[in-house]
């Protein structure tokens, strides 16, 4: 078994984080939202979690999750091309057209509040207590994960206008088991549907670079997973 470092509330229920080495640890969650209906659900993730580096899910009852924590140490890595990635090569963006010019977060934020920072342990969806609202308060010294996530409008997809904190959602992507998977992250209800955010997933399809997507509410369940990029 791994050390548990942290105990948090999470959507309604609980979710346990286990530290196995400097590489991987687990998030195990008991939450209704998280399981499928299933009891508890277990996440093999990459250290330092960022939300988006799971390398492997499963549900099942305490005995079953039990099991999977004892095996994660003897378990080998998985080759890269099946883990899941959160940072995506820049050829899926220069495939999707983006720009050449390079650009600044300005007073966007909007990931502050969607991805799940585990070195200052803030959950996903949840606002930074660093986030101003324009920027972050403690910037020089910001967590790793900060320091290292990109989304696809910084690495140059879209216009000026898809800014994420304008266009309501926070777009990247993951490969797992080399499937390009386009993660539309709603920072606003309902605003992963919109037709401009359909139009640059369909950039992925026609350049055949993404060949999924998964779009995620506010309320951090996964509204839709769809074979393709149209939706
Ligand atoms: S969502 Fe993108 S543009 Fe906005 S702060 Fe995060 S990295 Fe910068
Ligand atoms: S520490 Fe700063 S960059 Fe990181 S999530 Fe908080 S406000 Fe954003």
């Amino acid at each position: 078994m791994g050390d548990l470092v942290a105990t948090r509330k999470r959507n309604g229920g609980t979710q346990w984080i286990y530290r196995f080495s400097n590489t991987y640890g687990a998030s195990v969650v008991d939450t209704p939202a998280h399981t499928n209906g299933k009891p508890f659900a277990l996440a093999v993730i990459r250290w330092p979690w960022d939300g988006l580096t799971v390398l492997g899910t499963m549900c099942g009852g305490p005995a079953e999750i039990k099991l999977a924590l004892s095996s994660i140490k003897a378990r080998p890595a998985p080759p890269p091309e099946q883990r899941v990635q959160a940072v995506s090569d820049q050829s899926v963006w220069d495939a999707m057209g983006a720009t050449t010019v390079a650009r600044q977060c300005g007073s966007c934020t909007l990931c502050c509040t969607t991805m799940g920072i585990a070195e200052i342990d803030k959950p996903e969806r949840q606002r930074c207590p660093n986030d101003s609202g324009e920027y972050c308060r403690i910037y020089e010294s910001r967590p790793p994960s900060c320091r290292s996530f990109t989304c696809a409008w910084i690495r140059g997809v879209g216009t000026d206008d898809d800014r994420p904190d304008k266009l309501g959602v926070v777009l990247t992507t993951y490969t797992l088991r080399g499937r390009q998977t386009l993660h539309v992250s709603e920072g606003r209800p309902g605003a992963g549907y919109q037709p401009r955010v359909k139009e640059i997933t369909k950039l992925g399809r026609r350049a055949r670079v993404i060949d999924h997507v998964a779009v995620v509410g506010v309320d951090g369940k996964l509204h839709l997973q769809q074979e393709g990029a149209d939706f």
